[in-house]
């Protein structure tokens, strides 16, 4: 993949905390926990390249993907191509871990994967899916305008975050950071605590030159 793509992986990143995104992309780290590790293995079936055809679906796993305009790359999990009306059409399928979840992450990950394949094969991908493994079953995504405008949003985000090279300070979040891999390299509640210190010292700094 060229080198100056932002990875897609890097999208659902930054909507789960630009600090995240970061501290994997821009300064290589990581982490791995219970839910990464779970992730990875569930992820090791759709990561060996093939191609099969069944039931008049040709499958394609572990596909190289990417869009020169939108400026992002990545792999697909699973590309199915369903024969219509008007020749082939892809259908993206991604593999997580774990149950659906409550923001949109995965949703923005799927949708940049049909707005690449669009791009490769000039055809409207109107519909994607997320496999989840609890429970193990598809569900259906819709690329609708709102989706598509979150993740062109997000995208943009994520280049501005690349080009400055600056990675955000910690903004603490219970739930958030609690199921973050990379919560012992982040420190997010003693950064916040040094922050605060930091605020108080200048504080009290200002107020001796007034008095
Ligand atoms: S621990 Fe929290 S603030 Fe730090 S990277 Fe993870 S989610 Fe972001």
């Amino acid at each position: 993949m060229d080198a100056d793509l932002i990875p897609i992986s890097a999208l659902q990143h930054m909507l789960y905390c630009p600090r995240q995104c970061a501290l994997i992309h821009l300064e290589r780290q990581w982490a791995e926990n219970l839910h990464t590790a779970e992730g990875r293995l569930l992820h090791d079936r759709a990561d060996v390249p093939a191609i099969e055809r069944r039931h008049g679906v040709r499958t394609v796993t572990a596909m190289p993907i990417s869009c020169a305009g939108l400026g992002i790359g990545g792999v697909a999990d699973v590309v199915e191509f369903h024969v219509g009306e008007h020749g082939e059409r892809p259908y993206p399928v991604e593999y997580k871990r774990g149950r659906p979840k409550a923001h949109r992450a995965d949703d923005v990950q799927l949708c940049a994967q049909a707005l690449c394949l669009e791009d490769m094969f000039k055809v409207t991908v109107e519909e994607g899916a997320l496999f989840y493994g609890m429970p193990r079953r598809r569900q259906m995504v819709m690329f609708d305008e709102a989706l598509r405008s979150l993740t062109r949003q997000v995208i943009e985000q994520t280049r501005e975050m690349f080009i400055s090279a600056q990675t955000p300070l910690a903004v603490y979040d219970a739930k958030r950071c609690g199921g973050c891999s990379l919560l012992d390299l982040c420190q997010p509640r003693m950064l916040v605590r040094a922050g605060a210190v930091t605020a108080w010292l200048a504080q009290q700094l200002r107020d001796e030159k007034e008095t």
